[in-house]
Parts: C-alpha cells; structure tokens; sequence
C-alpha cells in the first residue's frame, strides 16, 4: 500500500502516520523528520536546510525530491508525511511511483495554533508556525484536488484513538 497524510501542522499527521505504518507494516516516510535528522547529524545537507527549517520556510524542491526518492525507492510499501508539500513535488513524486490513496487530516487553524503551544518544537516559534500554515494554504491544499478521487477525508478534530479508528475503517483494518 503505498500512502499519504496530509493536513496543516499540529493536525495529527504524523502521530497518525506512525500508527498507521505500524499497522499496516509500512514504511513511515516524514521529510520533516528526515532533514531534522540531517540537521541534528550536522551533515552537509543539514547545514543547507537549518535556517529554513527554524524560519518555517520550505526546503527548495529540488533538495525535497531528491530525499524523498531514496527513501521512497527503498520501500515497497509506505506512508509519506509532509510530502508532497507543492505542486513541482507532486509531478515529481508521480514520475516516481503511484500512490493508492490520500488521507487528508481536517483540523481548524485554530486548533492547530493552541495544540502547538503545548509542543515546544525549535521551529515552533509563532513565526514559523504562521509561515507554515499559510503554506499549507497557498502550495499544499491546492494538492487536495490534483489527487482527485484518491483523496478520504477525515475529520482531525477529535482525540488521538478517535481518529486513529476513523482512519483505520477507511483502510479496511
Ligand atoms: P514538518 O515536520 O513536516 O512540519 O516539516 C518541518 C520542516 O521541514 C518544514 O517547515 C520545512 O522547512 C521542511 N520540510 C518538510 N517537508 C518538506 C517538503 N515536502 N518540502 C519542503 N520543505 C519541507
């Protein structure tokens, strides 16, 4: 099964994600945790993509696409978290396999403000966390309707166990 969550921050997606992996035996694929990785390592690619990553601003395309390949190619089946976040990065990800189903997180940007407060992640800052729903807006949404009929809904607003039963009869477990 080859998967993709999305939804604006603090919506869930990458709790529900993990589950998501567990359950079905897939792989977790989250670019966010990816560059955090490289960034903590110090490597070459994290010292590109820090001040991106804390200012809240997206890491270019081309750098994005090339992470999310390798891990991607590695994988028979997986959930892909925070990917793909833009129009270029969905062409992209077309040219390299074809996904079975998106599931879209729905959460209000309120909730997602007050459940950040409680997180305490570097790039949590109100800046970078205004930065990137209104990314979410302008580059990620429009993603919504490319993926036409693949596309489930699921409303995020509920608890964590709520959602995760939501998710899972949509999958069919
Ligand atoms: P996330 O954990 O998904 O919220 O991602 C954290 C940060 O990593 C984002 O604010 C971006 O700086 C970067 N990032 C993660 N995924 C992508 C992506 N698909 N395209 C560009 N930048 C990304």
């Amino acid at each position: 099964m080859k998967l993709l969550i999305m939804g604006p921050q603090a919506s869930g997606k990458g709790t529900q994600a993990a589950l998501i992996a567990k359950e079905f035996g897939l792989k977790h694929i989250s670019t966010g945790d990816l560059f955090r990785a490289e960034v903590a390592g110090e490597t070459e690619l994290g010292k590109q993509v820090k001040e991106l990553l804390d200012a809240g601003q997206l890491v270019p395309d081309s750098l994005t696409n090339e992470i999310a390949k390798k891990h991607i190619e590695a994988a028979d089946g997986f959930i892909l978290d925070g990917y793909p976040r833009t129009a270029t990065q969905a062409a992209f990800l077309d040219t390299v396999t074809a996904i079975d189903k998106v599931l879209v997180l729905e959460v209000a940007d309120e909730t997602a403000m007050e459940r950040i407060k409680g997180r305490g992640r570097s790039d949590d800052t109100e800046e970078a966390l205004r930065n990137r729903l209104a990314q979410y807006h302008e580059q990620t949404k429009p993603l919504i309707e490319y993926y036409g009929e693949k596309v489930v809904r699921v409303d995020g607003e509920p608890g964590i166990e709520d959602v995760t039963k939501a998710i899972f009869a949509v999958l069919g477990a």
